[in-house]
């Protein structure tokens, strides 16, 4: 397959062996197929890590930290300006082989290698900006300050969803902060991962480092477990869902290490009386039928103002009979398949439930015929107390609600366990900043008159309540890779104590 020649992964193939890095050769640990969702081929097959691989790449790492700790920030900077470099040359084969592996439509594959791009340029210049702060201290002739280091190699765990940029926020922050990466993709992505790890290698190579991103794949929860027990690795960074996420937060506290959680999101757009509503429906369209319904920020509810409800929803049934579906790599297509046939059964189960609640399918509603992983986008007028409302299905299933008073719509979209992303489409200025309000949304992203998917890199990414309280990215998410210390130094010729006290001996 070109693509995979591009990227230089001939050494994968079912069964067939190795190139010369040591991480994808062949194993007892036997192989793993990569499928394509849209026709439910399989594309390659990549060799699996063995506990001894992973022990032996986690030792690695260590021993690359104590050198790469020391590597002036800037000049991490540099190393991650490179990869950045690199991607550029392969962001369009790169963004065709997310779309094949994950079933996004092209342009949202590329896209993401874009916010790759994005990340490696802003911890670029993050790494000439790694601030501590200074003090003055309340002893004469002292000086106070803080400073941030290097925290230790750290592993990140990924989901399907998003699988090269969610690495790109940890990875490089994490670079140019001083921790080497390992890194765990989801195994539905695993070729993604090696075509990344390509890059970096040859990166690494060319310019004299080893070890500073590691690769390490795994289908089981056993290897994955022993990485999030490891107490070599400081800080866990992980992406997926809830569950998982909970299980990885608990092992990780009981070792006292830290964690980065970006869990799942069930996020809602509030449609007020005074909205454009043209704005508000290609955002909601964008939101719940892009990446199929597949994105931790997807619109999964609305709350429409009753004023504008028909209006609106017959605006959206028109736009969801426009979307065509279909082979991800056609240009007209917007919107591809779901992963995999467990995550098809999740929306047919979903929408079993909502029959039974007594909900009504407004449009979409079906699991289309193979080969492939294909449904149709759903509109569903519901209520939001339902289970199947309060919890995320991983699929393009919109839940429509009405309500008469602003404060009742941020009530309900505050109403379920997830905290990341919301919005409101308003025109109103006192109704946009009571949502923004610190009795308003409650959610770690609050947008107005923009959807809830899509964030740009430069701000900090994440949510609260069981969305896992992580954030990522921009900001000044970088100090979550760092230890910071504080530093008193005394330049006098007296040992004068703190809170006035006196020891003289
Ligand atoms: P998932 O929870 O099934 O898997 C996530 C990762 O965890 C995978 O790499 C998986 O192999 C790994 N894993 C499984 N068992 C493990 C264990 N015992 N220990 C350690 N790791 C283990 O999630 P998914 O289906 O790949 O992704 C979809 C979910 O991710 C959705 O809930 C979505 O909302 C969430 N997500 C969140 C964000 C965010 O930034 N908040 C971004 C993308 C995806």
């Amino acid at each position: 397959m070109n693509v995979l020649k591009e990227l230089g992964i001939e050494a994968v193939n079912a069964g067939g062996s190795s190139g010369s890095d040591w991480w994808s050769r062949p194993s007892d640990a036997g192989v793993l197929d990569s499928i394509n969702p849209a026709t439910g081929e399989v594309m390659a097959s990549v060799n699996l890590c063995s506990a001894a691989d992973y022990e032996r790449l986690v030792q690695e790492t260590t021993n690359a930290f104590q050198q790469w700790r020391m590597v002036p920030a800037p000049k991490r900077g540099e190393l991650v300006r490179l990869v950045g470099e690199a991607l550029r040359e392969k962001k369009d084969v790169l963004g065709t082989l997310v779309a094949m592996e994950v079933g996004k439509i092209k342009a949202e594959g590329d896209g993401e290698v874009q916010e790759m791009i994005d990340m490696a340029d802003f911890a670029v210049g993050q790494s000439r900006m790694l601030y501590g702060q200074t003090m003055h201290s309340e002893r004469p002739h002292h000086r106070m300050y803080e400073q941030w280091h290097p925290l230790g190699p750290i592993g990140v765990i990924t989901a399907f969803n998003f699988p090269v940029a969610v690495w790109a926020w940890n990875a490089f922050v994490a670079a140019i902060a001083g921790d080497p990466v390992v890194w765990k993709p989801s195994p539905k992505a695993s070729l993604c991962a090696v075509a990344v790890q390509h890059i970096c290698n040859a990166v690494m190579k060319r310019h004299g480092y080893a070890g500073i991103f590691s690769l390490f794949i795994t289908n089981t929860a056993k290897l994955a477990e022993t990485m999030v027990r490891d107490q070599r690795l400081p800080l866990i960074s992980f992406t997926g869902s809830v569950p998982v996420g909970r299980h990885v937060a608990e092992v990780v506290a009981q070792r006292l290490g830290r964690t980065l959680l970006e869990l799942s999101g069930n996020n809602a757009i509030i449609v007020d009386e005074s909205a454009d509503l043209d704005l508000a429906v290609r955002a909601i369209v964008f939101g719940a039928v892009g990446t199929a319904g597949q994105r931790c920020t997807t619109t999964r509810r609305v709350f429409i103002h009753e004023s504008r409800a028909t209006e609106a929803v017959n605006k959206l049934i028109a736009a969801y009979t426009q979307v065509k579906i279909g082979n991800p790599l056609d240009t007209k297509v917007l919107m591809g398949p779901l992963i995999d046939h467990a995550a098809v059964e999740a929306y047919r189960s979903a929408l079993g439930e909502v029959k039974k609640e007594g909900g009504e399918i407004l449009c979409g509603g079906r699991v289309l015929p193979g080969p492939g992983y294909f449904v149709e986008p759903t509109i569903v007028r519901a209520q939001n107390r339902w289970n199947v409302v309060q919890r995320e299905t991983f699929a393009p299933i919109l839940y429509v609600m009405t309500f008469r008073t602003i404060e009742e719509a941020i009530a309900m979209q505050n109403d379920v366990p997830q905290g990341l992303s919301s919005a409101i489409f308003t025109n109103d200025l006192r109704r946009s900043e009571r949502f923004l309000s610190a009795a308003g949304s409650d959610c770690g992203i609050a947008n107005v008159n923009i959807g809830t998917s899509g964030a740009e890199i430069g701000g900090a990414f994440g949510g609260e309540k069981t969305t896992g309280g992580g954030r990522e990215a921009g900001s000044d998410a970088w100090k979550a890779y760092m230890r910071r210390q504080t530093n008193t130094i005394n330049w006098g010729t007296d040992l004068p104590l703190a809170q006035g006290i006196t020891f003289d001996v």
